[in-house]
């Protein structure tokens, strides 16, 4: 039997704790805050997505676009079945939503966050408040940790938790990064991921507060016109560009994001072709001839896009329908499909859903989650620079790297 220290009392650090306690150690749990779990409490809008019910391992990898792949012993180790098991056994039934998203039946992230805290409770984990500021390493092994009171910590074994650094009022500040530097651990530069766009101009700006369902959109490469991305689904538009969940998905793919790189292009009827659209823009036209464009657009678009549309279309909305000419026609279709901005960038880490970065993988061991560089050091959780898509994935990794931190801890 060890004496372990988990620093971060997160979804990653109380799974490592619990774990490791449940194997015989003796386990303090260090966190910052008077409560375990804040940014727990705030996923999933409140709801938390506590992960994706998707159990072919491949298909996890996939949706983990930056080192996946490290990933593999961990998943392998504690899938999303398991983590599924693991809250229905503690008494929270789960349901399965649209994209295989599973969350607590009630709708409550506090019903996560509770489970966690009763199982830590059950395997009799200590919890410390205090916070974590350096790390003291001698021949290999973490020898102490300092707490900002001044208190120096001695265990056998010390996972970090602490998480990234976006959300910082959850206390995800981006502590962990300084005390693995401190160790001899490369830190690959956080940046944020799944965060919303800022866009060049100011024409989105009429649109703030646009909620588009069911369009499609793709990031293009404004030199080589190649397609970063594409989607379809729901995004919206807010005083400083664009947010909603496919333009977080986006932002994960754009990695070498510059201002001006990157357009997005927006095409709000991608259920019709072009020859469908034109045969539903002849039938409008027709059905209110008498009526001016900009009223006949109503039924095409929402009322904020109308001038948009038409100005992006060189069209005039005061002219009839029955003026329309098939240039015009063609132009109307066209802005309807191509809806176009420069992106300037992403909001600042802060917002981000995930950090992106953190302790280079090269520098542990995927089977274990040790350190390659001191013996008894480990970690888990968001802090190690993996980050996935939308979905419950990133709740997946914390998971399963905190139950592969936790049981291998010695
Ligand atoms: C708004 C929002 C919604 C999200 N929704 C989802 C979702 O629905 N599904 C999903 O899969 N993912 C979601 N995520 C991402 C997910 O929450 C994180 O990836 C996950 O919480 C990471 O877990 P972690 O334990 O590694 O870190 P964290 O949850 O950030 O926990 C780290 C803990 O360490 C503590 N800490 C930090 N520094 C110190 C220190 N120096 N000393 C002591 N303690 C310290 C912090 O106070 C914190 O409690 C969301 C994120 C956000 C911001």
């Amino acid at each position: 039997m060890s004496n372990i220290l988990v620093v971060g009392g997160g979804a990653a650090g109380m799974m490592a704790a619990g774990i490791a306690a449940k194997n015989g150690h003796r386990v303090v749990l260090l966190e910052r805050n008077d409560r375990l779990g804040r940014k727990l409490m705030i996923t999933g809008k409140g709801r938390c997505n506590v992960t994706n019910n998707c159990n072919l391992i491949n298909e996890l990898i996939e949706n983990v676009p930056v080192n996946g792949r490290f990933l593999f012993g961990a998943f392998s180790r504690f899938m999303p079945s398991d983590t599924m098991d693991f809250f229905e056994d503690a008494g929270v039934p789960l349901k399965i939503e649209r994209g295989e998203r599973v969350f607590p039946c009630s709708d409550k992230a506090v019903d996560i966050v509770d489970a966690l805290v009763a199982f830590l409770k059950k395997e009799k984990v200590r919890i410390k408040k205090g916070r974590a500021v350096s790390l003291r390493c001698e021949n290999g092994r973490v020898a102490s940790l300092l707490c900002e009171d001044g208190e120096q910590l001695i265990f056998d074994d010390y996972i970090l938790a602490t998480g990234g650094k976006s959300y910082p009022a959850t206390g995800s500040t981006g502590d962990g990064f300084v005390l693995a530097a401190q160790a001899g651990h490369t830190i690959v530069p956080p940046r944020p991921s799944l965060i919303p766009l800022t866009l060049a101009g100011d024409r989105y700006r009429q649109l703030q507060g646009l909620s588009l369902r069911n369009v499609a959109i793709q990031i293009l490469d404004r030199q080589t016109g190649s397609c970063k991305y594409e989607d379809f689904g729901e995004m919206l538009f807010t005083h400083f560009g664009v947010s909603g969940p496919i333009i977080l998905s986006a932002s994960a793919h754009l990695r070498d994001i510059a201002d001006g790189k990157y357009q997005l292009l927006i095409d709000l009827k991608p259920a019709l072709s072009e020859e469908k659209l034109d045969a539903r823009l002849i039938r409008e036209t027709t059905e209110q001839h008498n009526k001016s464009m900009s009223n006949v657009m109503a039924s095409l678009v929402p009322k904020a896009l109308i001038p948009v549309i038409l100005e992006n279309a060189s069209v005039n909305g005061e002219i009839k329908a029955n003026q329309l000419t098939r240039q015009m026609r063609a132009e109307i279709g066209f802005a309807l499909k191509h809806l176009a901005f420069t992106i300037t960038g992403t909001r600042p880490i802060e917002e981000a859903i995930v950090t992106s970065g953190g302790v280079s993988v090269r520098e542990i061991d995927p089977k274990t989650m040790r350190s390659k560089l001191c013996s008894n050091l480990y970690f888990a959780g968001e802090l190690i620079d993996v980050d996935a898509y939308t979905g419950g994935f990133n709740l997946q990794i914390a998971f399963s790297t905190g139950y592969c931190a936790g049981s291998n801890v010695q």
